[in-house]
């Protein structure tokens, strides 16, 4: 089955397609689209489907998109749907991660969640689904691993990093990777 990612993330790209292998996934770089498509909706669930309504309405091509948020407790549940540009525009993964450590300077409740909406379009249907992956805030960064801010973020049930976990555990229990799943599961 063919299905367009609405991305050109590289890191976003290669664990989407370790965890759908049946698929073949194209990128938008893959469908000639080169579009900075809009991300306008004030939650995750509308810029999910944004994304892949801009993919349905100007290829036809059975598609979806994620949108993710870091949800920290403590702030109630800031960044959310502003995690990408949290530190201001354009976006910087260090000055983001040094935001959080800001903010949450003295804070001891560090709970956090990552949240992933998928929005798949198969013949014109939207359909969504989510997946979470709860955690806290490390008081420093650590690991070198993986992107954005996983040298902060320490998944339930571990004492270390998405940063410094292998990318085979994180590709496992991510919110993309239940994103994911749960994706495969409506397939
Ligand atoms: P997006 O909606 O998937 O582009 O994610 C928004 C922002 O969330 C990204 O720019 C990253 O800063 C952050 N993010 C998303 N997924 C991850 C992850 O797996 N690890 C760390 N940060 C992430």
């Amino acid at each position: 089955m063919q299905l367009v990612f609405a991305s050109n993330n590289a890191h976003k790209l290669q664990e989407v397609r370790a965890i759908l292998p049946e698929c073949d996934i194209l990128s938008l770089e893959d469908i000639g689209c080169h579009a900075d498509i809009p991300e306008t909706a004030e939650t995750l669930e509308g810029n999910s489907l944004l994304k892949a309504q801009y993919v349905w309405d100007h290829y036809h091509l059975d598609c979806f998109a994620d949108d993710t948020g870091l949800e920290i407790e403590a702030l109630g549940n800031l960044p959310g749907v502003r995690t990408a540009r949290w530190a201001g525009e354009p976006a910087n993964p260090a000055n983001n991660r040094k935001k959080a450590l800001a903010e949450l300077a003295g804070q001891t409740n560090r709970k956090a969640r990552f949240r992933t909406v998928v929005t798949l379009i198969r013949d014109g249907k939207p359909q969504q689904v989510e997946g979470i992956v709860s955690g806290s805030i490390a008081t420093a960064e650590y690991g070198n691993g993986g992107f954005g801010y996983d040298p902060l973020f320490i998944p339930e049930g571990y004492d270390r990093t998405f940063a410094e976990l292998p990318a085979e555990l994180k590709n496992t229990i991510s919110h993309r990777a239940r994103a994911m799943q749960a994706l495969k599961q409506i397939l």
